[in-house]
C-alpha cells in the first residue's frame, strides 16, 4: 500500500492555512443531514463531539465511563503547551515546532508539528473563553511553567490538575449540545467492533455495559478519540479503564498501525512497592521546575537523605546536561535513572528509585509559594507513601505513562480506511518517538476543536455515502463477531483469572520492550506472549454471564486485545534496528549512552497492517523527510 500522507507542500508557516482553504466545505443546512459517531469523551473526543455539533451535525457520542467528564483526560496533571510568549522569553510558534522535532527525535512529520505548534495558540484563547481557570500571574496574565526539553517557559496551568480543567470545559461544550439535542450520548457503551461497508468506515458494534446488550450503530463517519495503549503493561499512570480495543479492533478491519513500539516511560513516578500493586501514580513533570533529582555518590550508601551531605550527592541530570538540568526530556531523564539505579545508587528500600528534592526550592521561594504551585500533588505523594515532601525529598522511578504510536493518519486525520479518524492519544499523533511533558492535552485539543472539525468536512462533501441500516450483512457479521468473540470468553471457564494473564503479560512487556529493549530480549517476549496467549484462551475465567453488568468480562476482552498488540510492539521494537527516543535499543547507542539513530535506514513511520491473529502482519513505511529541522544528534547538554 502506498501511503499518502496528504501533507502539504510549500512554505511551512501556511501550509495548513492553504490546506484548509483547498478542502471541500458542508453547507450549514446539509451539514443537519449527516451523522458522525464520536468514540471518546476526552479532552479529543469530547472537544471534537462538542464542535462538531456546534458547527450542525448529529453526533453519537460514546465512551465506557458513567459520564463524558471521567474519561481519562480528567488525570492530566502539569499543563498544557502553548507558543503564547506571554513571558517573552523568547518562544514563538516556529520554537515549538522545533522543540517538538527535536523533542520527538525525528521520527515525526513536520508539516503536522508545525500546525499543532500553530493551533496552540488557538487553544489557549479557546479554554479561556470557555473559563478554563488557568493560574495567573500578579498582573493578571495567564502564568506559565517549564516543562522537559524546553528552555522556555510556556507551560499553561491549573496548579497540578489541568486536565481536569480542561476537560470541564469540553464537557461544558458537550453538554450544551446535548442539551440541544445535536449530540446523543452513551455512557457505559463499549465500542467492541467497526464496521466497514464498501470500504468505508460506517459505524460501531457496541455492548451496553449495564444491560450487556450488543447494538449497532451506523453513521457517515466514525471518529475514534479512544486514548492511548500503556495499560498493556499492566502498571502504568493511565487509569485503569484505559485500553486499546476500540483501535485494536479497527486495526483488524483494516486500519493500519503506526509505530507501536514508541511508548513514553515517564520519569517522575511514585515507584513500585510490592507484587500486588495494580497502578502506578505519576507525580508531574511540573515538579521538576524546582525540584532536583539526585542519588548518593556512593553506591549503597543507605543513609538517610537528610544525612548524606551536598558533596556526597550526584546531581546527575545537572552534572550531565548543563544547559537543560533537570528539565530534560522524558526519555533523557527517565534512562538516566535507570543507569545510576543499575550501578547500585538507587534508593529506597527496592534501589530502584531516585530523590526528587524540593528543599533548595523552598528554601530560595518559602513553603507556600511551593504549596501553591504543587500542593495537591505533595498531598498525593504523603497519602501514598506516607512521607512528607516538604520534610524529606520524594523518592521516583521511571513508569509508563504514554503512547506515541497509534492508528496511522494522514494529515487530515484520517486513517487507511476511509471515513474512518483517529484523534488524541488513539493516533500515531505528532510527537515522534517521544512526546514533550504538556503536549498531549495540546495535541488532543487542537485535533478535536481545531483541525478534524475542518477536515472532515471534505470527506462527507466529496464521498456519495448511500444510506445503509442494521440488515446489512457487513452489520449482521459484525455484531455476529462481537457476540462469538463475548461467548466464548464467558464460556471458556478456565482457572486462571484475566488480572494474573494481564500482571504476567506486563511483566514480559516490561523487561523486554519497556526502558531499554534488545533483538534477544524481544525474540524471547515474542515466543512468550504468544503462547501466553494461546494458554489465555485455553485457561482464562471469566467469572458471571455475558448478560448484564460484568466488568471481569469487559477486562477480558481488552486484555485479549493487549495481547495481541503486545506482540506486533514487540515486532516493531525488533525491526526498528535504532535507538530514538523512547525506544532505546541497547545494541544503538552513542559511546556517552545516548540513543543512537540510524537516519539512513530508518527515518520513516513504520505503519502494520493486520493479516491475522499470529501471522505476521504486513509492514508499510512512510517516509520522513526534513526541510527545516534538519536531523542531528540530539544533545540537551
Ligand atoms: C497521570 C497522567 C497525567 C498526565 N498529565 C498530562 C499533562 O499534564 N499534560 C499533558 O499534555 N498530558 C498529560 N498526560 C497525558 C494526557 O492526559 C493524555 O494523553 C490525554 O488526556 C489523552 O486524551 P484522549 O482524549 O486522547 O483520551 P482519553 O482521555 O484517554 O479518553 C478516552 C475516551 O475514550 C473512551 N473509550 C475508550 N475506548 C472506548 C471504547 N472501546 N468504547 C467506548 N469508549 C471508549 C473513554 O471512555 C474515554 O472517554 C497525562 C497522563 C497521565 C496518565
Amino acid at each position: 500500500m502506498q501511503l499518502d500522507s496528504k501533507c502539504p507542500q510549500g512554505p511551512i508557516e501556511t501550509r495548513w492555512d492553504r490546506h484548509r482553504f483547498g478542502l471541500k466545505l458542508v453547507n450549514p443546512a446539509n451539514k443537519r443531514k449527516h451523522t458522525i459517531i464520536v468514540v471518546g469523551t476526552g479532552l479529543a473526543g469530547g472537544s471534537a463531539a462538542a464542535t462538531l455539533a456546534e458547527l450542525g451535525y448529529n453526533v453519537k457520542c460514546f465512551c465506557f465511563q458513567d459520564s463524558p467528564r471521567r474519561a481519562h483526560s480528567i488525570a492530566a496533571q502539569g499543563g498544557i503547551n502553548a507558543a503564547k510568549n506571554y513571558h517573552n522569553d523568547g518562544d514563538s510558534v516556529y520554537r515549538l515546532f522545533y522543540d517538538t522535532v527535536k523533542g520527538g527525535d525525528f521520527r515525526a512529520r513536520e508539516s503536522n508539528v508545525y500546525r499543532l505548534a500553530e493551533v496552540s495558540l488557538n487553544i489557549i484563547d479557546q479554554c479561556v473563553a470557555q473559563g478554563v481557570p488557568f493560574a495567573r500571574e500578579y498582573s493578571g496574565y495567564l502564568d506559565n511553567r517549564s516543562f522537559g526539553g524546553a528552555q522556555v517557559s510556556r507551560t499553561f496551568y491549573a496548579r497540578g490538575q489541568t486536565g481536569q480543567q480542561l476537560l470541564l470545559g469540553a464537557y461544558q461544550a458537550l453538554e450544551r449540545q446535548i442539551g440541544h439535542g445535536q449530540v446523543a450520548m452513551f455512557p457505559r457503551t463499549e465500542m467492541l467492533d467497526l464496521i466497514v461497508i464498501d470500504g468505508r468506515a460506517r459505524g460501531i458494534v457496541t455492548r451496553h455495559l449495564i444491560t450487556g446488550e450488543i447494538s449497532s450503530h451506523l453513521a457517515d463517519a466514525v471518529v475514534l478519540g479512544t486514548g492511548g495503549y500503556g495499560n498493556v503493561y499492566y502498571l502504568s499512570t493511565n487509569a485503569k479503564g484505559s485500553n486499546a480495543t476500540a483501535i485494536w479492533r479497527a486495526y483488524k478491519r483494516g486500519a493500519l498501525f503506526a509505530n507501536p513500539c514508541f511508548t513514553q516511560i515517564h520519569p517522575t513516578c511514585i515507584p513500585v512497592s510490592g507484587d500486588y500493586q495494580s497502578k502506578l501514580t505519576l507525580m508531574s513533570e511540573s515538579l521538576r521546575n524546582d525540584g532536583r533529582v539526585w542519588v548518593p555518590l556512593k553506591k549503597g550508601d543507605t543513609r538517610p537523605p537528610s544525612q548524606i551531605p551536598e558533596a556526597e550527592r550526584d546531581y546527575y541530570l545537572e552534572r550531565r546536561y548543563p544547559s537543560f538540568g533537570n528539565l530534560v526530556p522524558r526519555d533523557v531523564a527517565s534512562r538516566n535513572s535507570k543507569v545510576v539505579c543499575d550501578e547500585g545508587r538507587g534508593v529506597g528500600v527496592t534501589g530502584l528509585a531516585v530523590y526528587l528534592d524540593l528543599r533548595d526550592a523552598i528554601e530560595r521561594l518559602g513553603r507556600h509559594v511551593i504549596e501553591e504551585r504543587y500542593g495537591n500533588l505533595i498531598e498525593m505523594y504523603e497519602r501514598i507513601t506516607g512521607e512528607d515532601p516538604y520534610q524529606t525529598p520524594m523518592r521516583i522511578y521511571p513508569a509508563i505513562h504514554y503512547t506515541m504510536g497509534g492508528l496511522w493518519v494522514d494529515y487530515n486525520l484520517m486513517t487507511t480506511i476511509p471515513g474512518l479518524y483517529a484523534i488524541g492519544e488513539a493516533n500515531f499523533s505528532d510527537h515522534g518517538a517521544n512526546r514533550l511533558g504538556a503536549s498531549a492535552l495540546m495535541q488532543g485539543l487542537a485535533d478535536g476543536y481545531f483541525v478534524l472539525p475542518n477536515t472532515i468536512n471534505d470527506y462527507i462533501a466529496s464521498s456519495k455515502l448511500e444510506k445503509v441500516d442494521g440488515s446489512h450483512a457487513a452489520v449482521r457479521e459484525a455484531e455476529a463477531s462481537v457476540q462469538a468473540v463475548t461467548r466464548k470468553l464467558v464460556d471458556t471457564k478456565g482457572t486462571r483469572s484475566v488480572d494474573s494473564f494481564h500482571r504476567e503479560l506486563g511483566k514480559l512487556m516490561w523487561e523486554h520492550c519497556g526502558m531499554s529493549r534488545t533483538a534477544e530480549g524481544l525474540k524471547l517476549a515474542l515466543g512468550s506472549i504468544g503462547e501466553l496467549r494461546e494458554q489465555y484462551w485455553r485457561e482464562v475465567k471469566v467469572l458471571g454471564t455475558d448478560e448484564g453488568l460484568n466488568q471481569s468480562l469487559e477486562k477480558a476482552g481488552r486484555v485479549a486485545d493487549f495481547f495481541e498488540l503486545a506482540e506486533l510492539m514487540c515486532l516493531d521494537a525488533l525491526e526498528r534496528n535504532e535507538s530514538c527516543g523512547g525506544h532505546f535499543r541497547e545494541e544503538y547507542q552513542t559511546p556517552e549512552g545516548e540513543a543512537a539513530r540510524d537516519d539512513e535506514h530508518f527515518s520513516y513511520v513504520a505503519a502494520w497492517g493486520f493479516r491475522g491473529v499470529g501471522h505476521s502482519p504486513e509492514l508499510h513505511k512512510e517516509d520522513l523527510t526534513f526541510e527545516y529541522v534538519h536531523p542531528t544528534q540530539r544533545s540537551y547538554k
